[in-house]
């Protein structure tokens, strides 16, 4: 490995990056423990929905009650949305990106009410679940895209609320993954980015590890098709 003590190439080859910043892929939960085992992390943080839980709820029905809000400001992000051309990630972070805190507000209060009433249950990562009161020995935190209620409630209810030093959720941010405000809610400082392990499920999350340059552990649990990513 080329680190800062290495000699030189002398024939003017250039050498890969160090490997401890590069994206690697797992897919089970004993994976993880192997992983986890071999490398000198101290910091994971966890996605929540399709990472340790299924939240089970219709999405299709999220823009009943914001759609007018969101048609004044522009038509073609909603329009792209119904149209599947983007997902409700991208939708979310066009809308703050062009119109700011105002609309930032309006849809984590829309995302508070429907999560909460709509969630129909959640489905837990039963293989994940049951390591995770073996990892506290780590920093372990949430970050979320989904709104705050629902995840201290069943975190809570599951008993594993008080392995978590910090939840992220989108009540804390203004945009969500693959952009880094939840991630600066979480970074301390003293702790360089190749001790964390980012663990999620989705390309919102794959992209966000890609951007911090944090190795990530892709949990597929619940998805059975993972071409996309
Ligand atoms: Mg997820």
């Amino acid at each position: 490995m080329v680190g800062p003590g290495s000699p030189k190439p002398e024939t003017g080859v250039r050498f890969p990056p160090p490997l401890q910043n590069s994206l690697r892929w797992y897919n089970s939960a004993m994976d993880l423990v192997k992983y986890l085992n071999q490398k000198e992390k101290t910091h994971i943080i966890f996605d929540f929905d399709y990472t340790l839980f299924r939240m089970v709820i219709p999405w299709e029905k999220w823009e009943r009650k914001i759609e007018k809000d969101l048609r004044l400001l522009d038509q073609n992000i909603i329009n792209d949305y119904k149209a599947g051309k983007i997902n409700l990630s991208e939708l979310q972070n066009l809308y703050v990106t062009r119109f700011g805190d105002s609309i930032n507000k309006k849809i984590i209060a829309h995302n508070s009410w429907f999560e909460t009433r709509h969630a129909q249950k959640f489905i837990p990562n039963k293989e994940l679940l049951r390591l995770i009161p073996s990892l506290s020995k780590y920093n372990n935190f949430i970050w979320s895209s989904n709104t705050k209620y629902n995840l201290h409630k069943v975190l809570k209810k599951y008993g594993i609320y008080n392995i978590f030093k910090k939840i992220v959720t989108r009540n804390d941010v203004n945009l969500v993954k693959p952009y880094d405000d939840g991630f600066r809610l979480i970074h301390d400082e003293k702790t360089p980015i190749y001790k964390y392990l980012f663990v999620g499920d989705s390309g919102s999350d794959k992209q966000a590890a890609k951007n911090l340059k944090m190795d990530f552990h892709l949990i597929n649990y619940f998805r059975t098709d993972t071409t996309s990513f």
